[in-house]
């Protein structure tokens, strides 16, 4: 029994030998990859899948379940990455400074894996919550030195991503809407207009800036992250050539730079029905490699605080944001501990109240007291330089194992759809 196993392992070996050996073009293209799903959880480190686990019931989520390793996250400039240079690495194999959109100090331009399945004839799509020329979005489609000049990151996307779905509306003239229509794309504002598009370009912008929090979402009006994924997919997939799409959980970093326990698991619950369909199209299509990985850790939250219990069961009950409450508060003169009590279930005590009366920052400074209710307390505002956890599936994955570096998942990409990437000069 055992002997007849080993030779069947033999042959297939022998078969795979014969099957690379006869894939001419590109020493090391993967053959078996037509299609990639990048997908970024921004802000997502090892803490927020524990709790996010634990928010669920203690189950493995669906990320946990293709969990590969752990990535190392640090800039060229700095031990912790912003998150436009961690786009720019994990999008070109290159690690850039921070702010830079896959763009050398010198101003030379990086060719990013986007670039390179356009190259190599394949649709592509970007689907994201924040504005489409944000910081991962902007280093995986286009260039410039600093992430701030999004008016020009906008322009270089009409024309170039087949499928574009996300916020940024303000960043678009009439003008350029015109232009997109005469390039073939189909114009989307609601998510009406998204579910019944059946065209083969899209350009869907959903809000003015970035999309709305999910917490705060209404589900009639905005489309959610899964509901922009399945259309992406459901557009792309025909492509004869196959596709490159990435998916980005933009506000997960958001809900961390305030300090948003709640927002933050609803944030995730929302990627991670996004990856339940990006994955569920993985195992259907047996030549799609799907990526998930976090550009950085944001806010160092903890799992667990030593001085009061972990509850975050409580999580769910919050209705929304800590902006939205602090703007019920101060800009719609409502009663601070009605409105705590109301949208969070928390009862605010005289402290408490001080507390955030007093603070020059309201709004994390009541996202900090319903996260320690919960059982969260954080370490920053800003971003941390902790590994986050790497997640894969599909043809290919297994090269990204252990612990990498984030410039090896643009690397395991362009081998496997079979391009070059550039290296900077001077830049590992
Ligand atoms: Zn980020």
């Amino acid at each position: 029994m055992r002997r007849g196993f080993k030779s069947v392992n033999v042959m297939m070996v022998a078969l795979l030998v014969l099957m690379t050996a006869a894939c001419g073009d590109g020493a090391s293209k993967d053959s078996r990859v037509k299609n990639v799903i990048v997908m970024v959880p921004d802000g997502f480190s090892a803490a927020y899948a524990t709790n996010y686990r634990n928010y669920i019931g203690g189950q493995a989520s669906t990320l946990d379940e293709i969990l590969v390793g752990m990535a190392k996250t640090r800039s060229l400039d700095h031990f912790i990455t912003d998150s436009a240079a961690a786009a720019s690495a994990m999008a070109t194999g290159n690690k850039v400074q921070n702010g830079a959109i896959s763009m050398t100090a010198d101003g030379k331009a990086l060719k990013t894996v986007l670039e390179g399945a356009i190259e190599a004839n394949k649709a592509t799509g970007m689907v994201v919550t924040s504005t489409l020329s944000h910081a991962t979005p902007g280093a995986f489609s286009s260039h410039a030195n600093s992430r701030v000049q999004e008016l020009e990151i906008a322009a270089q996307l009409i024309g170039k991503v087949d499928v574009l779905l996300g916020g940024g509306k303000n960043l678009y003239s009439p003008e350029d809407k015109k232009r997109a229509e005469e390039l073939g794309y189909l114009y989307l504002e609601n998510r009406d207009q998204l579910l019944e598009a059946n065209h083969d370009k899209l350009f869907g912008l959903f809000a003015g800036e970035s999309m709305t929090p999910e917490i705060d979402r209404d589900a009639m009006t905005e489309p959610s992250l899964e509901e922009m994924t399945n259309k992406a997919l459901e557009v792309l997939a025909p492509n004869k050539n196959g596709f490159f799409l990435l998916v980005e959980g933009s506000q997960i970093d958001y809900a961390g730079h305030v300090n948003d326990a709640a927002w933050a698991m609803r944030e995730i619950e929302a990627f991670e029905r996004a990856v339940k369909s990006a994955l569920e199209f993985a195992k259907e299509n047996g030549d799609t490699l799907l990526i998930i990985a976090g550009d950085h850790d944001t806010g160092g939250m903890t799992v667990g605080n030593v001085d009061s219990s972990y509850s975050i069961d409580l999580l769910h009950h919050v209705k929304a944001s800590g902006a939205a409450m602090i703007d019920y508060w101060k800009r719609q003169g409502q009663d601070l501990k009605e409105v705590v009590h109301e949208y969070a279930q928390v009862e605010l005590n005289d402290d408490e109240i001080r507390a955030i009366e007093e603070s020059h920052y309201y709004e994390a400074t009541l996202n900090q007291i319903i996260s320690d209710r919960a059982g969260i307390i954080w370490i920053t505002l800003y971003h941390t330089g902790v590994d986050v956890p790497v997640y894969a599936y599909g043809p290919g994955s297994s090269k990204l194992f252990g612990v990498i570096d984030n410039t090896d998942i643009a690397k395991v990409i362009a081998q496997s759809i079979g391009f070059d990437l550039e290296s900077a000069e001077g830049v590992e």
